[in-house]
């Protein structure tokens, strides 16, 4: 499998697209569906996944929806009414035989998920290089630090983490931090 990450939107938001025989698959489709869309020319969408819903995230889902016909799919308590699949924690997608686990990571929002493909984290908003994401509008401080902790400080510390924004980094890296 194939790791695609495009920049978009104001925000610099990393949308990453998977792809494996002739499929994609999308994680945050965050703006500019012209260069997301660019990006999966003669591929068909098995599914969208949202990390969350920020708009900084979902700004495009519409315009991508609306061109590939693909479904998408956000854990229940980031519903918005774009969506048309529920997540669930410890949850296993099956991506053209590729198994990518949804961890219910809430903190930055109720219903963030972070994504793992083998040793691979899409972490959204969750954790980033230095520091868990933000809180301070609707988040909860305390629950980003219970989410860390207990679901992704338990991967390996050689696990790639590859947030909603920036740099990539380590479990191994961000340890020491909480
Ligand atoms: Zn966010
Ligand atoms: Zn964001």
């Amino acid at each position: 499998m194939n790791i695609e990450q495009i920049i978009v939107g104001s925000l610099e938001t990393n949308c990453y697209i998977l792809k494996k025989d002739k499929m994609a698959l999308i994680i945050d489709p965050g703006d500019e569906p012209e260069k997301i869309l660019r990006a999966v020319t003669e591929l068909e969408i098995e599914l969208i996944l949202a990390t969350h819903k920020h708009y900084d995230h979902i700004t495009a889902l519409r315009a991508v929806k609306k061109a590939t016909n693909a479904q998408a799919a956000i854990h229940p308590l980031d519903w918005t009414e774009d969506f048309d699949l529920r997540l669930a924690d410890g949850q296993i997608l099956d991506f053209c035989g590729e198994q990518i686990a949804v961890i219910h990571t809430p903190g930055h929002t109720p219903g963030g998920c972070c994504f793992l493909w083998n040793d691979i984290l899409f972490s959204g908003d969750t954790l980033f290089p230095n520091g868990p994401g933000a809180t301070a509008s609707g988040g909860n401080e305390k629950a980003i630090y219970k989410s860390i902790r207990e679901k992704l400080l338990i991967l390996p510390d050689a696990t790639r983490v590859y947030p909603g924004h920036g740099p990539s980094t380590t479990i191994g890296r961000e340890r020491s931090l909480y």
